[in-house]
């Protein structure tokens, strides 16, 4: 089981990127996300895709998200442009664990830093922790996000040309 812990949520200024965040969370494989902030309008609308394209993603919040971090059963990666290359590392991730995926929204503390399990750099530029997130996942579970049926209501018929969606119930 994969949780993204999305620090630093700013409800004025974050909600479109958090959404984004959760999104592609719920896309690539992971099954929550947690907030240290509550924003429940943006947890509505993240479970509202789920809601219609299916799943079972949920949206949870944890002030204290150092006792998150510390107690966490399983590996905890931080994705920073400072870390090591995620070609370099990816392969030492234990598949086998749960994994707690750290993601920022401004300075991140020092903390992060000290417990995480792995500092993991998608490139060593400074960019999004959407696009961070959807490649750290992409190359974690080798394209295996791609085959996820996740039974929604609304199914979208991949098309060359079109939008062909088929609706049950
Ligand atoms: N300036 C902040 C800092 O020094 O920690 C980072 C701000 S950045 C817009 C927000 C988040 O995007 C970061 O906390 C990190 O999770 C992610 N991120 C940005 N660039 C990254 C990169 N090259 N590799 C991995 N994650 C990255």
């Amino acid at each position: 089981m994969i949780t993204v812990l999305r620090l630093g949520h700013r409800p004025a200024r974050d909600k479109r990127i958090t959404t984004h965040v959760g999104l592609v969370a719920r896309c690539f494989g992971a099954s929550r996300m947690v907030l240290t902030t509550r924003d429940d309008d943006l947890a509505a609308r993240v479970l509202a895709v789920g809601e219609r394209f299916g799943g079972d993603f949920s949206v949870e919040y944890e002030k204290n998200w150092k006792k998150l971090m510390t107690t966490f059963d399983g590996v905890v990666v931080h994705l920073t442009m400072y870390g090591e290359k995620l070609g370099e590392v990816v392969g030492r991730i234990p598949r086998e664990k749960d994994m707690l995926i750290v993601v920022g929204a401004e300075k991140v503390p020092g903390f992060v830093y000290e417990h995480s399990t792995y500092n993991v750099s998608v490139g060593n530029q400074p960019h999004s922790e959407v696009a961070a997130l959807a490649l750290f996942l992409d190359r974690y579970t080798e394209g295996a996000w791609e085959k996820n049926e996740m039974g929604g209501r609304m199914k979208i018929i991949p098309s060359a040309r079109g939008k062909r969606v088929e609706t049950t119930g």
